[in-house]
């Protein structure tokens, strides 16, 4: 198993997620963050430590998210390992209660479009 970044973090990418992990599975993208699931241990230390909730084991993911299972695998294999806590995106706390963010992920799809062409 492992855990899983969903949509409540995108246009926030908060990063507090980063600290606790005790294997550097966090990955930051222009929009959000993921988790590598070939890393991850399931410890459940960073889940707790999102200010947004956007991290989830992947068995409880909710039915609309489950596709941030495939999203996390993909994108980590194409954006930046991160091991420090970095600042949060500039509109944050605008955005973090906000729901319906997945279309602002255009860009990282197109990343992964590429992904799955190569
Ligand atoms: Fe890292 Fe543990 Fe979270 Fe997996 S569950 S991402 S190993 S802190």
């Amino acid at each position: 198993m492992t855990f899983v970044v969903t949509e409540q973090c995108i246009k926030c990418r908060f990063t507090d997620c980063v600290i606790p992990c005790p294997v550097e599975c966090f990955h930051e993208g222009p929009e959000f963050m993921v988790i590598d699931p070939e890393v991850c241990i399931d410890c459940n230390a960073c889940a707790t430590e999102c200010p947004v909730g956007a991290i989830y084991q992947d068995k409880d993911l909710p039915a609309d998210q489950m596709v941030f299972k495939d999203i996390n695998r993909r994108l980590s294999k194409i954006y930046p390992q991160v091991l420090e806590k970095t600042n949060a995106l500039e509109e944050a706390y605008k955005w973090r209660d906000v729901m319906g963010k997945i279309h602002y992920l255009n860009a990282s799809l197109d990343d992964l479009n590429s992904e799955i062409s190569a």
